[in-house]
C-alpha cells in the first residue's frame, strides 16, 4: 500500500506547480491578497492547500477552498486526503449542500462557493480561518471569456464571496474585528487575464505557473449540422466514434462529452452492449489493447464511483470516460488522449416564450469546444473527433458562451446578502455588476414569499427561509405546512424534489411499458391524483419497507436517488427543528387532509399556477399566459378535461412546453395570493434596492 501513496506523492511533484513550491509559500504569506493563474491541471487546486499545510498556514485555522461545482469539491478532497495519507473527513475534508464530510480536525475543508457564503452568514470575519482560497474565479468579460462557466450564478456567488472578503478588510487595522489572527486570501484563475482581479483586489500581487500543452489534432464529422439542433442522435453517434477510436487508434485514453445523466448512461449501456460484441484479440500498431473500460462521470453520481475515474485502468485495457461538461474545466483525468465532443452542453437558460428557467441542451461555444479538445494534450499529442460538422461549427456555435442567469437561485443569494446586512444589493461592489434587472427580479420573488418587505427589509419569515438550502418556493410551502404542524407531508416531498428524477425511464419500449405500469400503479396507491401526493407515497412506502433497495427495483425507482432523499429529508427536518426552538410561527386550518396538503403547496407555489382554456390545453397565471401541456410522466396526463386548476413544479420545453409535477387546486386557494404576483412593480423595488 505505502508503494502507492509513494507514487503519488511521487506524480505531483511533476505537476507544473512543483518547481514554484517554496516561492508560491513565500507569496501567500507575504500578502493579505494574492492571485494565482495556471493552466487547468497544473496543479493549482489539489497541491496548493496541501503546500500551504505543509508550510504550517493551519497552525491558527483552517484552509478554506471553494469550488463552483460540488463533484469538484468532492472528488479534489478525496484526491488530497490520499496524497496526505489520512483519511477524507479527518485533516483533509469536504462540505457541499447536504453532504457535510468534514470533523473537528479538519484543517483542509474544499468547500462549494455556496457553503462558504453561509459560513459567512454565520461567522462574518471566517475567525476559523486562517487561509480562503476562491478557485476557479475565471475571466468574465465576454470578449475575453476562454474558459466557460455555465451559470452565471457562479460569478455572483464569486463576484459576492469576493467582496464580501474584500469588505472584510476595508479598515485600517487589516486584521477584521473578532480575529486574532490575519486572514490570507487566495483567488486562483486558469484565464491569464487576471490583471482586472488584481486591479479589484486593491492592486494585489499574481502569481503565475508557467504551463505546457501539446497539440491536439482535431477533426469535424457528418453527424450533426445546423438541421439537427433538436435532435437528440448525437449520443448514439457519439457511441459509434467511441468504438471506432478504439479500434484503430493507438493506446490511450479517451473522454467524451455528452449533456447529462440519463444520456451518460444510456450512451454507457449501449457502448457495453457494442463494445462485447467486439474481438479484442488484436493489436493496435503494436500496441495491444484489449478491453475498453467505461465510465461515466456527472455531477450526482455517487463519490465512491467518481473516485474510479482517476484510477488508472489495468494494463491493455483503455479507459473510456462518458462525461458532462464538468470535465472540460474543474476536474482533470490523466492520460486522456483522444477527445469525442458531441457539441452540446446542458444549460439552464431564462426562456422567454414560458416566463421561466428552463434546463435545455445547446450548442456550445466554440471558445468551449476548444476548451474541451486542449484536455487531450495535457501530457502528450492528443486528437480530437467533433461529431459536428465544419458548417455546424460555422453556423450554430456562438464564439463565446454568454452566461445566462439563474433565477430562483440568484433569488436565495439575494436574500442572503440581505440577511447579512446589505441594504443596497444593487451597488454592492461586484466584480462585474450583474444585469439590474435580475436582482430586482429576485427582489420582486422575494417580495412575492413574504421574505422582504414592500421597503426590502428582511422580514421574520425571510430570516427562517435563508436558513434552507432550496428554493424559496419550496421553502415557503415547507414553512406553512411547519406552522400548521404537517411538515411530515411536505418535508419528504422537499427532498424528492431537490434529488435527481426518481423514477426510471428505461428507453427500450417493452421496459418502458412496464416502468409506466409500475409508476401508475404508485399514483393510484397515493389515493389522490396529485403527482406531488405521488411522491410522498413513494417515499413512504419505500421508507417502510424491509427491503427498500428490492422495493425499488421492483417498482422501477432510483434506489440511489431515493436513499439521498432520506438523507436531505433528514438534514431538512434537523434544520427545521433547529428553527423551531425559537420564535416560530403557528397557524390553525380547517379540513382535509388532502386539502391542507395542497394548499401548504399553494403557499409556495402559486407563481406556478395554469388554468384551463381549451381542451387539454391550460395557460399559465404569471402574466405571460403561456399555452402548455401535461407531461407523459404526470399521472393526470390524459385527464385534463377534468381539471380547471393547477399548479406546477417545472417546466420541460421541446417541441412544446410541459408542465411536470402536476397537482390539481382550486382557485379560491391561490385567490387571493394571485394578485401578489402583479402588485409589486420593479421600479417600486429599484427604489427600496438603492434606498
Ligand atoms: P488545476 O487546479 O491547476 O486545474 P488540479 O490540482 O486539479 O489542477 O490537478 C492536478 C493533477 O491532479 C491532475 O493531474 C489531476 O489528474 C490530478 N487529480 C485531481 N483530482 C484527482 C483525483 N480525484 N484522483 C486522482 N487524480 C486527481
Ligand atoms: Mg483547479
Amino acid at each position: 500500500k505505502s508503494t502507492r501513496l509513494d507514487s503519488k506523492e511521487n506524480e505531483s511533484e511533476h505537476l507544473p506547480i512543483y518547481q514554484h513550491k517554496a516561492k508560491l509559500i513565500q507569496a501567500v504569506k507575504d500578502s493579505t491578497f494574492l492571485v494565482v493563474t495556471g493552466e487547468t491541471g497544473s496543479g493549482k487546486t489539489t497541491q496548493l492547500p496541501k503546500y500551504l499545510h505543509q508550510a504550517g498556514l493551519c497552525k491558527d485555522g483552517k484552509i478554506g477552498i471553494t469550488q463552483p461545482r460540488r463533484v469538484a469539491a468532492i472528488t479534489v478532497a478525496q484526491r488530497v486526503a490520499q496524497e496526505m495519507q489520512c483519511n477524507l473527513g479527518r485533516e483533509v475534508g469536504y462540505q457541499v449542500r447536504f453532504d457535510d464530510c468534514t470533523s473537528p480536525s479538519t484543517v483542509v475543508k474544499y468547500m462549494t462557493d455556496g457553503c462558504l457564503l453561509r459560513e459567512i452568514l454565520a461567522d462574518p470575519v471566517l475567525s476559523q480561518y486562517s487561509v480562503v482560497v476562491l478557485d476557479e474565479v475565471h475571466e468574465r468579460s465576454l470578449n475575453t471569456v476562454t474558459y466557460k462557466i455555465d451559470l452565471f450564478l457562479v460569478y455572483l456567488l464569486q463576484d459576492i464571496l469576493l467582496g464580501l472578503l474584500k469588505k472584510m478588510f476595508s479598515n485600517p487595522a487589516k486584521t477584521p474585528k473578532g480575529r486574532s489572527i490575519p486572514l490570507k486570501v487566495v483567488v486562483m484563475s486558469a484565464t491569464l487575464e487576471t490583471d482586472k482581479l488584481s486591479a479589484f483586489l486593491g492592486g494585489c500581487p499574481i502569481f503565475a505557473i508557467p504551463g505546457r500543452a501539446f497539440p491536439v489534432t482535431c477533426t469535424f464529422g457528418f453527424a450533426v449540422g445546423p438541421k439537427d439542433i433538436e435532435s437528440t442522435g448525437y449520443a448514439k453517434e457519439v457511441v459509434k466514434v467511441a468504438l471506432d477510436v478504439h479500434t484503430s487508434e493507438m493506446a490511450g485514453d479517451i473522454l467524451v462529452f455528452l449533456t447529462g445523466q440519463s444520456e451518460i448512461e444510456r450512451a454507457c449501456d449501449l457502448l457495453y452492449e457494442k463494445a462485447e460484441s467486439i474481438d479484442y484479440r488484436y493489436d493496435v500498431q503494436d500496441q495491444t489493447v484489449e478491453g475498453l473500460l467505461i465510465l461515466p462521470l456527472y455531477g450526482s453520481m455517487p463519490t465512491d464511483q467518481q473516485r474510479q475515474i482517476f484510477q488508472p485502468p489495468p494494463s491493455g485495457i483503455r479507459k473510456c470516460v462518458v462525461a458532462t461538461n464538468i470535465a472540460a474545466t474543474s476536474l482533470t483525468i490523466n492520460g486522456i488522449k483522444y477527445i469525442i465532443d458531441s457539441g452540446f452542453v446542458k444549460q439552464l437558460n431564462h426562456n422567454s416564450r414560458v416566463g421561466m428557467d428552463i434546463l435545455e441542451v445547446v450548442p456550445i461555444s466554440k471558445s468551449e469546444a476548444q476548451q474541451r479538445a486542449g484536455r487531450a494534450g495535457r501530457t502528450s499529442a492528443g486528437k480530437c473527433f467533433r461529431i459536428y460538422t465544419k458548417e455546424f461549427w460555422e453556423k450554430s456555435m456562438p464564439e463565446y458562451t454568454v452566461p445566462e442567469i439563474q433565477r430562483t437561485s440568484l433569488t436565495a443569494v439575494i436574500l442572503t446578502l440581505k440577511c447579512l446586512g446589505v441594504h443596497d444589493v444593487i451597488r454592492f461592489p461586484y466584480l462585474d455588476c450583474p444585469e439590474e434587472r435580475f436582482i430586482l427580479e429576485a427582489l420582486k420573488q422575494l417580495y412575492q414569499y413574504d421574505a422582504i418587505d414592500r421597503r426590502g427589509r428582511v422580514t421574520k419569515l425571510g430570516e427562517l427561509m435563508v436558513e434552507f438550502p432550496l428554493h424559496p418556493g419550496l421553502t415557503r410551502a415547507v414553512l406553512k405546512a411547519a406552522s400548521l404542524g404537517c411538515e411530515d407531508l411536505l418535508l419528504p416531498v422537499a427532498a424528492m424534489l431537490s434529488v435527481e428524477n426518481i423514477f426510471i425511464r428505461p428507453g427500450h419500449p417493452e421496459k418502458q411499458k412496464e416502468a409506466d405500469k409500475k409508476h401508475r400503479a404508485l399514483a393510484a396507491k397515493s389515493g389522490s391524483m396529485n403527482d406531488f401526493a405521488t411522491l410522498l407515497s413513494v417515499f413512504q412506502s419505500c421508507k417502510s419497507s424491509d427491503r427498500p433497495s428490492a422495493w425499488c427495483k421492483d417498482n422501477w425507482i432510483h434506489w440511489r436517488a431515493l436513499k439521498s432523499a432520506f438523507s436531505v429529508e433528514t438534514q431538512l427536518r434537523e434544520i427545521l427543528l433547529r428553527l423551531q426552538q425559537k420564535d416560530f410561527p403557528v397557524d390553525t386550518f380547517d379540513g382535509n387532509k388532502s386539502e391542507l396538503f395542497r394548499r401548504c403547496l399553494c403557499t409556495g407555489y402559486f407563481t406556478n399556477v395554469a388554468r384551463r382554456s381549451v381542451g387539454k390545453v391550460f395557460c399559465t397565471m404569471d402574466g405571460h399566459g403561456s399555452m402548455v401541456h401535461f407531461h407523459p410522466s404526470s399521472s393526470l396526463f390524459d385527464q385534463e378535461d377534468e381539471l380547471n386548476w393547477v399548479i406546477f413544479h417545472d417546466v420541460l420545453v421541446t417541441s412544446r412546453v410541459y408542465i411536470r409535477t402536476v397537482c390539481p387546486i382550486r382557485y379560491e386557494w391561490v385567490k387571493d395570493l394571485l394578485p401578489k404576483l402583479h402588485e409589486v412593480d420593479v421600479y417600486e423595488l429599484s427604489g427600496v434596492a438603492r434606498e
